[in-house]
């Protein structure tokens, strides 16, 4: 029975993915200075102390990967925001909350010998909104006469606070083991798989030539994965080189597939692309260019922009494109497609493999621009440069503002801009333009989103 198999073969297949499941995050949270350098040197058992003394170094969220106990995660080093004239308070509450947005879990890290500070109970209390889970760290705690001063810290409210020497070691090993209790083996939240290919999905509707482009991509090339042995099920993903590139093609059992539904159709296809661009980091949408672009065609981008993957559109059936068509479909692509023309197009011929080389420049530049990142120094020079350009109107005798902002992730590249007050949405819009004219972000969704502080 057709319909339940592409059912199962969608959504009862998790041991189908192969590719290694997204490490578990750690946020390093607090105030500059209270020596989270210190103490992501010692959790990646580095020797090497990068550490700053001087508070004020503008420094962005670093990733590393680190290792304890024979367990891997991630660790997200927030660095230290240099507090600005709008005060230490906002900056730091603003670094801690987006770095916790993308943590399975948090280190709220705190200078035992200073104690809590109006800035650290700032940030608790941003801490206390979210539901992930915060280990307190009363850091600097050198020798056991210490202690006393970290147990004042149980005040913050975070529970049991554990002494630490970040510079000395003492107690790291303890903090880690507890760490580990607490974060998930498996990410809920990080977007990044780690290792292979690239991983595709060719997407369309019916008959656009989906499996020609497959079969004319892969030639003899292909490589079958996740081929489940012993089952009768079908291949899931294929490995494909072109022009010296792997690239990994994901569900690809679904494309290859031939299936007549008569009922429910539109139903499963939408299951079947959801599924696969749920594997796959960039989308090519393949459109058939002698038919007119069709409503279930800007549904299936709907659905590639809902994803967040990049985006690339790939213009099959050249061979059989006459110049009066040709026309229409200029007029087409402009009326009915403008708000995807920041995604690559190629003109290709599945049938001939007219320009398919094309297709790998293309997915290099959408991947390129969704693993982009954008450093907060610039990111806010460039943000001053715009309101002064062009400020917000004011609201009600109100004026919002963005006190700063911040790329939150990339995968695709998702801002944060922390305002006074709700902006219009032209006015996010018009950021939005600015920021794709400034970067150019070809092939990537991008996403501005506004955090109004009280
Ligand atoms: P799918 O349903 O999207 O996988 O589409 P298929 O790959 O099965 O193609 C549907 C039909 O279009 C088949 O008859 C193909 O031979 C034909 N086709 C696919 N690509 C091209 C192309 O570039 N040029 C021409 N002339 N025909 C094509």
């Amino acid at each position: 029975d057709e319909d339940f198999d592409i059912l199962e073969s969608v959504t009862d297949d998790p041991d189908a993915i192969t590719y290694l499941p997204a490490l578990p995050v750690l946020a390093i949270v607090g105030r500059p200075n209270v020596g989270k350098s210190a103490l992501v040197n010692r959790i990646l058992g580095r020797r090497e102390a990068v550490v700053e003394d001087t508070p004020g170094v503008t420094r962005d969220r670093v990733t590393y990967k680190a290792e304890w106990n024979e367990r891997h995660f991630t660790v997200v080093d927030t660095g230290g925001w240099e507090p600005d004239a709008r005060g230490i308070d906002a900056s730091v509450a603003a670094q801690a909350e987006v770095a916790v947005d993308l943590a399975d879990a948090v280190l709220f890290v705190v200078d035992a010998n200073v104690g809590a500070t109006a800035t650290d109970e700032h940030v608790v209390r941003m801490l206390r909104q979210t539901n992930r889970p915060v280990i307190l760290v009363a850091n600097k705690v050198d020798d056991v006469r210490q202690e006393p001063n970290a147990a004042e810290l149980w005040s913050l409210g975070l529970g049991e606070p554990w002494p630490v020497s970040a510079v000395h070691g003492r107690g790291v090993a303890d903090l880690l083991d507890h760490v580990l209790t607490i974060l998930p083996e498996i990410s809920a939240v990080a977007k990044e798989e780690v290792g292979g290919p690239r991983r595709v999905a060719i997407i369309g509707r019916p008959n656009v030539g989906k499996s020609s482009l497959l079969n004319k991509a892969a030639g003899e090339e292909r490589v079958v994965v996740n081929d489940l042995a012993g089952t009768t099920r079908d291949p899931v993903d294929e490995q494909v080189e072109i022009a010296g590139k792997v690239w990994r093609f994901v569900d690809t059992a679904g494309i290859r597939r031939r299936v007549n539904l008569s009922q429910g159709a539109d139903f499963y296809a939408s299951l079947r692309t959801s599924a696969a661009l749920e594997k796959a980091e960039v989308a090519v949408v393949v459109l058939d260019v002698t038919e007119p672009v069709s409503v279930q065609d800007l549904k299936i981008i709907d659905l590639v922009l809902e994803s967040g993957r990049a985006l690339v559109l790939a213009y099959n059936k050249w061979d059989l494109l006459d110049d009066e068509r040709r026309i229409y479909l200029e007029r087409e692509i402009e009326q009915d497609l403008s708000h995807v023309a920041w995604a690559p197009r190629v003109n290709i011929s599945a049938k001939t493999g007219r320009h398919l080389e094309k297709l790998v420049p293309a997915l290099e530049t959408a991947l390129e621009s969704w693993d982009t990142r954008i450093p907060t120094g610039k990111f806010n020079a460039l943000l001053a440069e715009l309101t002064a350009e062009h400020p917000h109107p004011v609201r009600g005798g109100k004026q919002p503002r963005i006190l700063f902002g911040t790329q939150a992730s990339s995968r695709p590249p998702t801002f944060v801009l922390f305002t006074t007050g709700f902006l219009d949405p032209q006015y996010r819009r018009f950021i939005t333009r600015r920021l794709r004219e400034i970067f150019g972000f070809e092939g990537t969704p991008i996403n501005v989103n506004m955090r109004v502080r009280e």
